[in-house]
């Protein structure tokens, strides 16, 4: 008799659900450089694995890049932060 539960399979390939929000959630600290080394290298390792991540940080790394070029000396536009944050929480689930 083999009535053993099978485990859920480990995925390597692919974050879980948390990963992809953890991830997205650090993603700032990530590129202001405030997370620790270990934070940096979980979210990089994640970013390398899950193509919806790396893309959304290919967005926000290039949204800060023009920010940070028309807007050296400025705040943010007021309502950027919120609407990247939108874009953000509705970001389709990873396949
Ligand atoms: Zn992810």
């Amino acid at each position: 008799m083999t009535s053993q539960p099978i485990p859920p399979p480990r995925s390597t390939e692919r974050g879980s659900d948390t990963d992809c929000r953890e991830s997205l959630t650090e993603l700032y600290g990530f590129l202001d450089g405030e997370l620790t080394v270990e934070r940096r290298s979980m979210i990089r390792g994640h970013l390398e694995a899950c193509n919806g991540c790396l893309e959304t940080y290919d967005f926000e790394a290039e949204l800060r890049l023009v920010v940070s070029t028309c807007c050296r000396e400025k705040e943010l536009p007021p309502g950027l932060k919120d609407r990247v944050a939108q874009v953000l929480r509705e970001l389709p689930e990873a396949p």
